[in-house]
C-alpha cells in the first residue's frame, strides 16, 4: 500500500515508525515530516492544512491510504476531500471532527447518549453567563467553545476569576470566533486519564490508556504545555477499567454519531476524570495525543497499517489488535524557554546511542537539519519513549536514553510517571 502520513511531530514519527514495519507498506510519504521521519520514507513540503495540495499529491502518487496525525487537517476537511477524490483516509470527516472542534457539541452528544459528564450550560452573552456563575458559585469551569490551543479552559477557583474569563472570551473577544460561544460547567475532581480507541463508524476497539504531564515544571508547576511526557497504561486504570470506560464514554458516542448521519471513523481520544462517582467525560480529541502516542504505539504488537486501512473502510471488527502488557513511557526534551520563548538552533547529538539501548525509541518532534547537523527548531524537540516490564524498568531505560542525548539547550522533567 502507498501511504501519505500528514504531520510533523513526535506522534507522527511514532506512526511512521509503526507503518514502516508493515509488510503491506510499499511507499511512505510524509507531509511535511521531520528529519527523524525522513529516515523512514519521503518527506514532501506540504502544509498539514493545505487540503487541496494534499489531495492533489495523493491523487498524483496513487496513494491508497491517507493517515492524518494532528486535528487541524481533520477540522479543515481533509477526510471529506479525500472521500470526494475516492481516496481512503483514516480519520473523521469534518462533521465528526466537531467532537474536538466544539466543546458545546461534545456536551450535546454526551447528554443525548447518556455519557456521564460535568453539568453544563452554553452561553453567547456575558450577562447570562455572569448570572449563572453568580448563582452556581465557585469552583466552576469556563471554556471557549472552539479550539484555543490549550488556553481556552479556565478552572476558576473564585467567582471573580470565572467572571473575568467570561469577559475575556465573550466581551473582549480575545479568543476570536473560538470564544464567541462558551460552556460553563461544574468543576470535577479526581485523577485524569486519556483513553484511546480505534473507531470504524460503528465499532470501537480499545487501544489503551495513558496519562500525560501537562505542566512544564517538575511537581506539576509552571505553565501548561502540549505535554512533557506520558505513561501507558496509568497504574490506577487497568485493562478492565479501560474497557468499562470505553462502554461508558465511547461506544454510546459512536451510536449517537451514527444516528445523526455523521459516523465517527478514526482514533478517538477521550479525556476522562476518574471521580468518586466513576469516570466522567471531559473532552474528546479526534486523533492520538502527543506525547501519549509515542508511549502507546511502543506497546502495539499488531500491524498498524491494516488497522488504519480497516477503520477507513468501516471494518475493523475482525482484525487482531494486540498491545503488550508492558509499561511504556515517553519523556519530552524541550528547548530552554519553552513554552514561552524556546531557544532555537542548538546542535543535537547522541540519538543513535540512545536508540541502541534496549526498549528505547527516540522520536523527533521539533528538529531540523542545518549544514549537516541535527538542530533544535524550538518547542518540544524530542520524545524519548521506552518500554519495560514495569514502570521503574521503563523509566530507568527512558532516562538512560535521555542521558545519552547531547544537547546543551534541552531540558526535561525528571518526574515522569511519579
Ligand atoms: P483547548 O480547546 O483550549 O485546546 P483543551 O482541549 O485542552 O482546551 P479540555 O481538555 O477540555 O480543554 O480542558 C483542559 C483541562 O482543564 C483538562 O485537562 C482538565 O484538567 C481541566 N478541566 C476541564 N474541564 C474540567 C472540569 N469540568 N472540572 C475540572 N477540571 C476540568
Amino acid at each position: 500500500m502507498r501511504v501519505l502520513l500528514v504531520g510533523a511531530g513526535g506522534r507522527e514519527h511514532a506512526l511512521a515508525w509503526c507503518l514502516r514495519k508493515s509488510p503491506l507498506l510499499s511507499a511512505l510519504f510524509m507531509a511535511p515530516g521531520n528529519p527523524g521521519m525522513a529516515e523512514l520514507g519521503t518527506c514532501i513540503n506540504i502544509d498539514v492544512t493545505d487540503i487541496a495540495a494534499l489531495v492533489r499529491f495523493a491523487k498524483a502518487e496513487k496513494i491508497d491510504l491517507v493517515v492524518p496525525g494532528p486535528e487541524a487537517p481533520l477540522v479543515a476537511g481533509l477526510t471529506d476531500a479525500c472521500d470526494a477524490a475516492g481516496i481512503a483516509c483514516a480519520g473523521p470527516t469534518q462533521a465528526a471532527a466537531t467532537l474536538e472542534g466544539s466543546k458545546a457539541f461534545t456536551k450535546e452528544i454526551a447528554d443525548a447518549a447518556n455519557i456521564p459528564t460535568a453539568r453544563w450550560e452554553r452561553f453567547d452573552t456575558a450577562e447570562a453567563a455572569h448570572a449563572f456563575i453568580q448563582r452556581r458559585g465557585a469552583p466552576i469551569v469556563v471554556k471557549a467553545d472552539g479550539l484555543a490551543a490549550g488556553k481556552g479552559v479556565i478552572v476558576a477557583q473564585t467567582v471573580e476569576e470565572a467572571q473575568k474569563a467570561v469577559d475575556t472570551m465573550l466581551t473582549r473577544g480575545d479568543f476570536g470566533s473560538a470564544g464567541s460561544s462558551i460552556v460553563v460547567e461544574e468543576c470535577l475532581s479526581g485523577e485524569e486519564v486519556s483513553l484511546f480507541a480505534f473507531c470504524d463508524g460503528t465499532e470501537a476497539v480499545l487501544i489503551g490508556a495513558a496519562r500525560d504531564h501537562k505542566r512544564v515544571g517538575e511537581n506539576d508547576t509552571g505553565p501548561n504545555t502540549g505535554g512533557m511526557g506520558a505513561v501507558s497504561p496509568p497504574p490506577d486504570f487497568d485493562a478492565a477499567a479501560q474497557e468499562a470506560a470505553l462502554d461508558l464514554t465511547v461506544r454510546p458516542m459512536l451510536a449517537e454519531m451514527q444516528r445523526r448521519g455523521t459516523p465517527f471513523k478514526g482514533v478517538i481520544f477521550a479525556g476522562l476524570m476518574l471521580t468518586d462517582a466513576g469516570p466522567k467525560l471531559i473532552e474528546y480529541n479526534v486523533r492520538f495525543g502527543d506525547p501519549e502516542a509515542e508511549a502507546l504505539l511502543l506497546r502495539l504488537e499488531s500491524d498498524l497499517l491494516p488497522i488504519l486501512a480497516g477503520l477507513a473502510k468501516g471494518a475493523i471488527g475482525d482484525l487482531p489488535i494486540r498491545f503488550s502488557d508492558k509499561i511504556a513511557i515517553s519523556i519530552v526534551i524541550a528547548a530552554q524557554g519553552y513554552p514561552a520563548a524556546p531557544k532555537k538552533g542548538g546542535v543535537i547529538e547522541g540519538i543513535e546511542a540512545a536508540n541502541a539501548l534496549e526498549g528505547v525509541k527516540v522520536f523527533h518532534a521539533g528538529t531540523s537539519m542545518k549544514g549537516g547537523h541535527l538542530v533544535a527548531e524550538g518547542g518540544r524537540v524530542l520524545a524519548v519513549a521506552a518500554i519495560g516490564d514495569d514502570l521503574n524498568d521503563a523509566l530507568t531505560r527512558g532516562y538512560e536514553a535521555v542521558g545519552a542525548i547531547k544537547w546543551d539547550d534541552g531540558f526535561y522533567r525528571r518526574d515522569i510517571g511519579r
